[in-house]
């Protein structure tokens, strides 16, 4: 699944192909995981993209009518294509642009979206939404203070949308590992200096990721085609019964909030 590195790394493959240009015509072929709202049809065209931000995983298209949201769902791709390319099974929205070219939808999987947000307004999806990871709002006191009286595992915590945005699966697991706090930890239980590493190794996580143009999700395809390379760098997910690489303890997975977990029993406390 794409997450937060993967699309910021869209965003930036993106951007120079899109920003200044106008979009001619939106053409649906099918539904996605909802259907694509007629906005999109019937005010894309002749607007011009001003902008291209990225909220949580979300990608917003900003023009002067309003903005296109974007989520690439489970496997999503959004790439640039000469205007002749014929669509595959799998080619659900295509942009054509004033470059002789289209922004392309490719989701297999169809749990993506496209939707319209209103010029000056906020949609339903991104009211509610904690700080970014990467902002000045995120470090160890915020998640520190937040936590306190909280019984919830800190994983699960850290992965909730509401306290910060776009710490997926893996990078929950890799940034515990690395701050050596235990999944399963009740997050009012972590100390303010244990949430200091924490903040500061998802920080330091996520923007390693974004330089190498995020991990190698089987199906994830950066916008110039290359699939990223951070694979090799993983710790803990996806090594069940590996060798820790620090002490050599058995890599761990269990179950919880029904995504699969991977840590050090050893290293993590
Ligand atoms: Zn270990």
């Amino acid at each position: 699944m794409p997450e937060l590195p993967e699309v910021e790394t869209t965003r930036r493959g993106l951007a120079p192909h899109l920003i200044g240009r106008r979009i001619l015509a939106v053409t649906v072929r099918k539904a996605l995981r909802w259907p694509v709202p007629d906005e999109l049809r019937e005010y894309l065209p002749q607007q011009r993209i001003d902008a291209i931000e990225r909220r949580a995983k979300y990608l917003l298209v900003h023009t002067q009518a309003g903005s296109a949201l974007l989520h690439l769902g489970m496997s999503g791709s959004l790439r640039v294509l000469p205007q002749e390319t014929p669509p595959g099974l799998h080619d659900h929205v295509d942009w054509r642009l004033d470059s002789a070219r289209i922004l392309r939808y490719t989701d297999p999987r169809r749990f993506g979206c496209q939707l319209w947000q209103p010029s000056g307004e906020t949609h339903p999806l991104l009211r509610d939404l904690g700080p970014e990871p990467l902002s000045d709002d995120f470090d160890g006191d915020y998640l520190w203070k937040l936590s306190r009286g909280r019984a919830a595992a800190v994983k699960l915590f850290l992965m909730d949308q509401k306290v910060v945005v776009g710490v997926g699966n893996i990078y929950a697991a890799e940034a515990l590992f690395a701050a050596g706090i235990h999944p399963k930890r009740a997050a009012g239980q972590v100390s303010r200096e244990r949430y200091a590493r924490l903040a500061g190794e998802v920080r330091r996580i996520l923007d390693y990721a974004i330089a190498r143009g995020g991990t190698t999700l089987r199906d994830f395809i950066s916008p110039d085609g290359a699939p990223g390379y951070f694979e090799q760098e993983l710790f803990v997910y996806g090594r069940a019964g590996e060798p820790c690489k620090t002490c050599g303890a058995k890599v761990r997975a269990i179950t919880l909030g029904q995504r699969s977990t991977f840590y050090c029993a050893h290293c993590q406390r």
